[in-house]
């Protein structure tokens, strides 16, 4: 397989290459030159499979003869040995038709965790074989940074430092990341916000010397590996519904498009899908997007469904690229526009991609939803969840096809919000019950660029001179 951008100007890579470039010279997103497909027979193929047996069958064409099939089966057989669940991704069932994919059996309870623990092995494997390392630094505001760093800890190729704003993390976010004591992981609390975090990154990498001198890469959501790793539940979710001989819907609480856009890559794999419903929180311009065709920036509010506050979708660009017919000059201008003009607008009849709906809740209506979730089905759902049940519920067209909302956390992972909804603590799952217990390991910075630059030099493993 080979990959291409999205803005049609930078080199064809192969898998290995696409998995440790991230971001195209050109400015745009790799994505498979073709789609590679699963027909009916395929599909049925995945009944009975493990889920570690499916993702080695649904992505060993993305992969070409970058990895042999038996070692990358090996990988994905140790990624999701690392979850909770023995299903890995568990469905449950809240009516008669509506069903929760579970997600959140991962370590950091959290659905990055399906797509992070294989890249975490896929980095080990191609690095480890060129005799180079990477030093992931990454900016975080809470569910990214444990995720990134339960993937990468203890891994010879990789060395991680994520910054998080000192004091303003929620307390089990802080201790999913501090506690993880491998030599490899740095945890910075820098004396400053969110904000201030990400700029630091930002010159980070914008410094060219020190990005080359440490090999300095990103673990964030527009890396082609994690929306791979992706796919593989809507096949094996769908399966179990009784598909491909019965097409069912998916509702997917939505920030940065990575995860809804895996179902829409999944749906031109061959997957019959009725709907993909992308879900937002009150910050909705995906949603604004799909009922008007204009996609147009607007500020960011402070929610309940904090991973889903965004105010560009990182991944949109490679959904454009395929609505534009593939055509790399269009999605370049674009992206102009959406630079100096602040948005831009597509021909409704272009967007005529029928499979998606897309709408949007609000506060209130996100913790009405968890209650109601409880009291009628006797399920506690964090809030992320709770935004694609009630947008599911809006946008239904049809209530003989299945629906399955995506459930993106664990409740416990945002029990401010499940226990004003509920009056009810959301307990941690017993492997996390003594979270609160563990030692904690973490170094506090001052807002300086200059510190952290010598912090990271005096520590990163510099393995490859060349
Ligand atoms: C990241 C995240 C989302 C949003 O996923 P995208 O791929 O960015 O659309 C939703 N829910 C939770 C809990 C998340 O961590």
């Amino acid at each position: 397989m080979r990959y291409i951008s999205t803005r049609g100007d930078a080199p064809v890579l192969n898998f290995e290459d696409v998995v440790l470039t991230g971001l195209a010279r050109d400015g745009g997103l790799y994505v498979p030159e073709t789609w590679p497909q699963m027909s009916k027979d395929d599909i049925r193929t995945l009944a009975g499979k493990t889920y570690a047996e499916a993702a080695a069958l649904i992505l060993q064409p993305f992969l070409g003869d970058c990895i042999k099939p038996d070692e990358f089966r090996a990988m994905t057989e140790k990624a999701y040995g690392s979850f909770a669940h023995k299903a890995v991704v568990p469905l449950s069932q809240l009516d008669d038709n509506d069903f929760l994919m579970e997600l959140y059996h991962g370590p950091t309870l959290a659905f990055k965790d399906v797509a992070l623990q294989l890249l975490g092995l896929l980095y080990d494997h191609l690095l480890g074989r060129q005799g180079k390392k990477v030093t992931i630094v990454g900016a975080t505001s809470g569910d990214t940074g444990s995720a990134a760093i339960e993937a990468c800890k203890g891994r010879d190729a990789v060395d991680i430092f994520i910054l998080h704003p000192a004091g303003r993390v929620s307390e089990v976010q802080r201790r999913q990341m501090t506690t993880v004591l491998d030599s490899n992981v740095y945890n910075i609390a820098i004396e400053g916000d969110f904000d201030d975090c990400q700029a630091m990154v930002k010159a980070l990498f914008n410094d060219h010397d020190f990005r080359d001198q440490l090999g300095v890469s990103a673990v964030n959501s527009i890396n082609w590996a994690r929306v791979m790793a992706q796919i593989v539940y809507y096949f094996t979710t769908a399966v179990s519904l009784g598909g491909p001989d019965r097409p069912v819907s998916f509702s997917v609480p939505s920030g940065n498009f990575g995860d809804i856009y895996a179902g829409y890559c999944a749906s031109k794999m061959g997957l019959p899908i009725d709907q993909l419903i992308v879900a937002t929180n009150r910050n909705d311009i995906l949603s604004r997007f799909f009922n008007t065709g204009k996609y147009i920036k607007e500020g960011v509010d402070p929610t309940i469904s904090p991973s889903m506050d965004i105010q560009v979708s990182s991944n949109f660009e490679r959904f454009l690229f395929e609505i534009y017919g593939r055509n790399g000059a269009d999605i370049k201008e674009l992206m102009r526009q959406l630079d100096e003009e602040g948005g831009f607008s597509v021909n409704m009849a272009q967007l005529n991609e029928a499979v998606f709906s897309a709408g949007r809740c609000d506060e209130q209506e996100t913790l009405e939803t968890i209650r109601q979730t409880l009291a009628e089905s006797a399920k506690l759902v964090d809030p992320h969840t709770a935004v694609g049940l009630k947008v599911a519920s809006d946008c239904r067209r049809d209530q003989t096809v299945p629906m399955v909302t995506l459930s993106t956390a664990h409740p416990a992972k945002f029990p401010a919000a499940v226990e004003k909804a509920t009056s009810i603590h959301p307990e941690l799952p017993s492997h996390m019950a003594d979270l609160f217990g563990r030692e904690e390991r973490l170094v506090q910075l001052p807002n300086d660029l200059a510190t952290l630059q010598t912090y990271i030099k005096e520590r990163a493993r510099i393995l490859d001179a060349a």
